[in-house]
């Protein structure tokens, strides 16, 4: 009826409004990127100051979409998050960077820990550790060459937080916490949690040149991670100067454009082949 009709198109219109009908078609699509193989790693090297050496690759998810080309991550985890796609898509990413690493140091190119970015949905799923037991196993990945990357956020909950954390390490993983300095602010957990690394946040290496504060609490985090025993990384590096404030601080691992952008396994592989022949 007409009116049926005029109610059909406000919905349409308020959805419209609201973008979810965007996020449907999305979500949709999503689906059928995953089934279809549309998802591609890139990686991007991490390097050590001191020796040039790469030290570890970080996985980092693109959707090769068939008419709008590479669609990179914020586009479209926040609905693979919010629709809860992005438990099939991470298992989909670990399964495949532990396959490629592992192909790395069979092909005897690269022998290093592959990151993967957690997302919280998987990290709540109780049968996170079973999967990653799993795709180990199947791809034959020894444990420690699987790095996984958390967020303070997932970190609220301290109780739980220990708990999974202590499964996953039980597993022999190690464990890092990205973004470090943008959430949680409480510091009393770094030495409860079982974890190995902590990714300094590209919004404080940015400025670090410019900033005096910037500077000083990069400083702050590099020296407390080495007094508890953890692995440093500055993420985001970019320039030769930043480089150097990074080195004279004691910051033992980089990455960022200066050393290498995200690129794909294709173009990780010439990489490794070139700096072999050097
Ligand atoms: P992130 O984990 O903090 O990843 C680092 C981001 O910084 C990457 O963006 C990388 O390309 C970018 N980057 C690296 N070096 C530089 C630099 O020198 N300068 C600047 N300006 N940027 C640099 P990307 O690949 O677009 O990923 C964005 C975010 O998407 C990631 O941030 C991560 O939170 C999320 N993400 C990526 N892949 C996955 C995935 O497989 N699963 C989940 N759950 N999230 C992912
Ligand atoms: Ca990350
Ligand atoms: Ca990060
Ligand atoms: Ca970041």
């Amino acid at each position: 009826s007409k009116e049926s009709g005029k109610n059909n198109y406000q919905v349409f219109n308020q959805a419209m409004k609201t973008g979810s009908l965007q996020k449907l078609k999305m979500e949709s699509e999503l689906r059928r990127a995953l089934q279809n193989g549309e998802f591609e790693l890139y990686y991007q090297p991490q390097m050590e100051v001191s020796s040039g050496k790469i030290v570890g690759m970080e996985a980092l998810i693109r959707w090769m979409h068939p008419t709008r080309g590479i669609v990179p991550p914020r586009e479209f985890i926040p609905v693979a998050e919010e629709s809860g796609l992005i438990v099939p898509i991470g298992e989909w990413v670990i399964m495949e960077a532990c396959r490629q690493n592992k192909k790395w140091q069979d092909e005897q190119l690269l022998h290093v820990p592959v990151s993967v970015n957690l997302s919280v949905r998987q990290f709540l799923q109780p049968s996170l550790k079973e999967k990653i037991a799993n795709m180990l196993e199947i791809t034959g990945l020894a444990p420690e060459y699987l790095d996984l990357e958390i967020t303070e956020s997932m970190t609220m909950d301290v109780d739980f937080a220990t708990t999974n954390l202590l499964e996953l390490k039980n597993l022999g993983v190690q464990i890092s916490i990205d973004d470090f300095g943008t959430g949680y602010s409480s510091l009393s957990y770094l030495k409860k949690f079982p974890i190995d690394k902590l990714k300094i946040d590209y919004s404080f290496v940015r400025d670090i040149m410019s900033d005096p504060n910037d500077a000083a609490i990069v400083a702050t985090i590099i020296s407390m991670a080495h007094h508890l025993h953890l692995e440093v990384i500055a993420e985001g590096v970019e320039t030769k100067e930043q480089l150097t404030f990074l080195d004279r601080n004691r910051c033992n691992h980089i990455q960022g454009y200066w050393f290498s952008p995200p690129v794909n396994s294709v173009q990780i592989e010439e990489l490794l082949h070139s700096r072999r022949s050097e």
